[in-house]
């Protein structure tokens, strides 16, 4: 790897959503830039995204959406059915009403990846620290491999124990004070499934499944249960993953606890959920100079209302859309030249603003479901219950909002 200033005007740590997005979207808008992605290519951990229309708006942006909607179904309608001694079923809009659709991780990576100028992307690049060069004004970037690398800016897409958080000062992440574990993976059916465009969450106790088709032949499903303290044990061996997750279906019906049987062994992922509480938010730095966060390293949240990945690539928008502003060109056909730092600090201090209130309320509104399902007093519950109708009247606010044009 060479150590070249020119080379490196932005540096993006990490190449997952958040990451890619960025490098795309500065793209967009002819700002260079150099995503250096620790592992040896560009993963896809998860199995799928549920997508929804906000999300859906951002890709418009990045141009990758209309190729993205031939990968996927969209979704027409979503259901809750609760397994107690008089099974219920119950209609519930689950944010159908607007476009919702569930991509394979690895078409979105793909997607954004192929759309970068050749040479965009290093893997095998762990970032090990960042240190301002008092006198260059240079951020120096130490890689795992000995080099140093400098950048006039750092974006850190770090994902959830990332390193740039730390080092802008954010408070550390925590294990969301939930006792739930989450299994994610896919079942494939050469003949086609049975489920239609429907997203189904079925419920029993502490058990929940959500079944979402990507196509009539690829069915995305993730089931959260209680947390054991074999987890750590069963989630680095698919055959006891899929042994455990059997296990704790076994009072769904007969064609959930198949879809498991069935799954792809080598898209199994069993995880704890970590967090940065939403009160952390409202008052936490994003930005050390020439240096700030996006995606999972600036407002990782629970999984409990699927925005985390589609705010990362609002995110995305938003930061190129304000670094472009301040660059004074919005011709994208032109190169950039980042050459001020307090230019880019404005800008960063700019995304920052439009931000936070946004991802505020998205962690705010996944942490109360979060609660209210692992709630074990009926008092608890329904305290949580009013504080979400109080403050999130309309279920599909998150949904409804657009990050804007790049
Ligand atoms: C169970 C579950 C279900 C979810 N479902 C949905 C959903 O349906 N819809 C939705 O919108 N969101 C969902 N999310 C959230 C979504 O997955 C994340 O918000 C999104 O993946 C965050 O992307 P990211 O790029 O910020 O972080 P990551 O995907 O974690 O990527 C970070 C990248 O940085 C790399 N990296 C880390 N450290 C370094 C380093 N020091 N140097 C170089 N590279 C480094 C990593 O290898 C990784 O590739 C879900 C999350 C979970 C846990």
């Amino acid at each position: 790897m060479e150590n070249s200033a020119e080379d490196a005007e932005i540096v993006i740590i990490g190449g997952g959503i958040c990451g890619l997005a960025t490098a795309l979207a500065l793209h967009r808008k002819g700002i260079r830039s150099l995503v250096l992605e620790r592992s040896d290519k560009l993963r896809a951990t998860g199995a799928a995204i549920i997508m929804q229309a906000n999300g859906w708006h951002a890709l418009d942006q990045l141009g990758v959406a209309s190729s993205l909607r031939h990968t996927a179904i969209p979704i027409q309608r979503g259901k809750t059915i609760l397994l107690s001694e008089a099974e219920e079923e119950k209609e519930t809009p689950l944010g159908t009403s607007k476009e919702f659709r569930c991509l394979k991780r690895a078409d979105l990576i793909k997607a954004m990846a192929n759309n970068l100028p050749v040479g965009t992307i290093r893997t095998s690049c762990q970032v090990l620290s960042i240190k301002l060069d008092p006198v260059t004004h240079f951020q120096h970037l130490t890689l795992s491999n000995g080099t140093i690398l400098q950048a006039k800016a750092v974006i850190g897409c770090d994902g959830v124990n990332s390193i740039v958080a730390s080092m802008v000062g954010l408070r550390p992440v925590r294990f969301l004070p939930l006792s739930t574990c989450v299994a994610r993976g896919f079942t494939y059916y050469p003949d086609g499934h049975q489920f239609g465009a429907e997203f189904v969450m079925i419920i029993k106790d502490q058990v929940r499944l959500g079944r979402v088709p990507v196509s009539y032949n690829l069915v995305y499903w993730f089931v959260t249960r209680p947390s054991t303290n074999q987890d750590s044990t069963i989630s680095k061996n698919p055959v006891l993953m899929r042994q455990s997750l059997m296990d704790s279906l076994k009072d769904f019906p007969a064609h959930t606890v198949e879809m498991i049987r069935n799954c792809d062994m080598n898209m199994l992922h069993l995880t704890d959920l970590k967090y940065r509480p939403p009160w952390d938010l409202l008052l936490d730095n994003f930005r050390r100079g020439t240096v700030t966060v996006a995606g999972d390293a600036m407002h990782g949240t629970g999984p409990f209302i699927a925005q985390g990945g589609a705010a990362s690539i609002e995110d995305a928008i938003v930061l190129a859309r304000c670094l472009a502003k301040k660059m004074h060109n919005n011709d994208a056909n032109k190169r950039v030249q980042v050459e001020d730092n307090t230019l880019i600090e404005e800008a960063f201090d700019e995304y920052v603003k439009e931000r936070r209130m946004r991802i505020f309320w998205l962690s705010l509104n996944s942490f109360l479901i979060g609660k209210k399902l692992d709630a074990q007093s009926l008092v608890v519950k329904v305290i949580i219950l009013a504080l979400i109708v109080v403050l999130f009247r309309d279920p599909d606010w998150h949904i409804h909002y657009q990050c804007g044009t790049l």
